[in-house]
């Protein structure tokens, strides 16, 4: 089943309305439990792709569905509903710098309690631990963000979009700016979000060895459009060190 369905879409920016689309008749799908790799060269449209996605852009023509909910045609109250379905991470990591880790990660479940999900403190805060170890971050949750590296300041960005366990995780360029060895800690951490808790992941890159690194299938988006579909042969699979 696809949890990702986009048919024909495109979009505009108004501030640029003689240029191409920034989005071009893109049709794709993501199936569940698929990692999914977004590959393009800067001004492709692949961060315009992860917004429509979120349900923060819209389209101007084409349909976009996430869990066979059709984005652009929800209310407020449904999209946020969709949002909670959906952990996003941005390339820069928007951490509250005057919270540590555990409090930066506990954030999404205190919103949502002040909604209509009920969790308990107590539950809160095994989820916020759970999540960290999972990230391979429990030493570190007393820490505040400046305290930490930057692949691990990512890790704390995928813990935060993870703690509410989202059926689809979007990451845009999660190791644009991390070394080696880092960039492994943090694909890691993607693979094991599919592996463990079933989470279906795109992820946004302009790295083709990440996609070969973790990626099922990918998209190749070129200025706006969707240049090629592909598999990630099994031979080009990099095992991660
Ligand atoms: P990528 O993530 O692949 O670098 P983007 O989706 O950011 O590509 O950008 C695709 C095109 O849309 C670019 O030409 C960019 O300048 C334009 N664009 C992106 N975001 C905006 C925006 N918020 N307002 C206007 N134009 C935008
Ligand atoms: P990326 O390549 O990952 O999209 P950018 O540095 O291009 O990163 O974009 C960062 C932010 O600036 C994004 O939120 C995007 O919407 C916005 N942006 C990008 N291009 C433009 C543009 N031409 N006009 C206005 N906003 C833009």
């Amino acid at each position: 089943t696809a949890v990702v369905r986009l048919v024909e879409v495109t979009k505009r920016y108004a501030e640029h309305p003689d240029e191409p689309p920034a989005l071009d008749g893109i049709t794709l799908e993501v199936g569940a439990g698929e990692v999914f790799g977004v590959i393009g060269e800067s001004g492709a449209g692949k961060s315009t792709l992860l917004r429509l996605l979120a349900g923060l852009e819209k389209p101007d023509s084409g349909s976009v569905a996430v869990r066979d909910l059709p984005v652009p045609a929800l209310g407020r109250r449904a999209l946020r509903e969709l949002r909670r379905g959906i952990g996003v991470v941005f390339q820069s990591v928007d951490l509250l710098s005057n919270r540590t880790v555990r409090q930066n990660v506990a954030l999404p479940l205190q919103l949502a309690r002040r909604r209509d999900a009920p969790t308990s403190r107590a539950e809160e805060r095994h989820r916020v631990d759970e999540i960290l170890e999972f990230v391979g971050l429990s030493h570190r949750a007393d820490h505040f963000p400046a305290q930490l590296s930057g692949g691990e300041q990512q890790r704390v960005g995928l813990a935060r979009a993870l703690v509410t366990r989202p059926a689809l995780l979007l990451c845009d360029e999660p190791t644009s700016s991390l070394d080696t060895t880092t960039t492994s800690e943090v694909l890691r951490v993607l693979v094991n979000a599919r592996d463990r808790l079933g989470t279906t992941v795109v992820v946004i890159t302009h790295d083709l060895d990440v996609v070969k690194a973790i990626c099922d299938r990918a998209a190749f988006l070129e200025r706006g459009t969707l240049r090629e579909l592909f598999e990630v042969a099994k031979s080009d699979y990099r095992s991660l060190p």
